[in-house]
């Protein structure tokens, strides 16, 4: 049984309120690996990069039981970059520059030895290739999640929604929810983008915590506050990393572990925000994240009600 994640590796360009960076390692699959690569470890990714991204990243990540059969490597083209610019409030941002480069022409081919895969993410990507990825599998796997950003909804919104007639859930954030569905109500919105395919759908909101919907459940985690917030870069990408390694590790996809998976996304995505790009996730320990998932816990932790009224 595996996980397999595809989606961007890539060079990103960053400007927050606390500074800039050039060309640091970046990318949706990449972010998304780290983080569920802290909790699971038989991950295979399906993704392509240029002659320019370091051999060093796949090691790193290999010694974290991630395999790369499935990405191709371009010699005589550059990987995926992309620059975005944060407004003082860290949950918006502009995209400055996308330049697909290799994404372009990226035709995914699944090796045979991804066939054992159970759980399937489909990071931020074009649409088509997010489909193409899916069609490849023998056996559908047993759940798939896909991610996806306000860039595909202008330039490939048809196939956006071919994609999403494929898969279980979908994690968005609000403002893509909104944007999908020319709804403000968050519940509204779900209720839309549910009739659209995923029978899942988790909406986050950024410092705002996460919210996760199915049927007539809903469940609502919050987000840490955290004093330093330097770069939310590839944090919803480290959320769904660490929801689908959450799953992927217990080997279960009831409404019950997915709310747990919903605070294990948001503990990956508090430690991702912390550094620029994924360097804190290269940092961090299983006592790190057991302490976290404490923090969470005495965050969501009341007193029953009706003792005291
Ligand atoms: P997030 O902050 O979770 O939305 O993810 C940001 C990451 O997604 C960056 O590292 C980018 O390299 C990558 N990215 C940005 N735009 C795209 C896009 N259109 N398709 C796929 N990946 C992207």
């Amino acid at each position: 049984m595996s996980l397999v994640i595809t989606g961007t590796m890539a060079f990103d360009a960053l400007e927050t309120p606390f500074g800039k960076v050039d060309r640091i390692i970046g990318g949706s699959a990449t972010y998304a690996a780290w983080a569920a690569s802290a909790v699971y470890n038989n991950i295979k990714q399906v993704s392509i990069v240029g002659y320019d991204f370091p051999q060093e990243e796949f090691d790193l990540l290999a010694k974290r039981g991630v395999s790369f059969e499935g990405v191709e490597v371009k010699k005589d083209e550059k990987s995926f970059f992309w620059s975005g610019r944060y407004h003082a409030d860290m949950n918006t941002r502009d995209t400055l520059v996308t330049d697909l480069n290799v994404l372009a022409s990226f035709d995914p081919q699944l090796p045979e030895s991804y066939q054992d895969c159970s759980y399937l993410m489909l990071g931020n990507l074009v649409p088509a290739v997010q489909q193409s990825v899916i069609s490849q599998f023998k056996n559908r796997p047993k759940l798939i999640i896909m991610d996806t950003m306000n860039f595909w909804m202008e330039v490939a919104m048809d196939a956006l929604k071919e994609t999403m007639k494929m898969v279980d859930l979908i994690v968005l954030n609000d403002a893509e929810a909104r944007q999908l569905t020319e709804e403000y109500s968050l519940v509204k919105a779900a209720q839309k983008i549910r009739a659209m395919g995923p029978k899942y759908v988790v909406i986050k909101k950024g410092e705002h915590g996460a919210l996760l919907f199915h049927e007539d459940k809903v469940f609502s985690a919050p987000a840490l506050p955290l004093e330093d917030v330097y770069d939310p870069t590839g944090a919803g990408d480290t959320f769904a990393g660490g929801f689908i390694g959450h799953i992927a590790r217990a080997d279960d996809f009831s409404f019950e572990t997915m709310k747990t998976a919903v605070i294990m996304g948001s503990v990956m995505a508090s430690f991702c925000v912390e550094k620029f790009g994924p360097e804190r996730m290269k940092e961090i320990t299983t006592e790190d994240i057991q302490g976290r998932l404490k923090q969470f816990k005495a965050l969501c932790t009341f007193n029953d009600v009706l003792e005291v009224v």
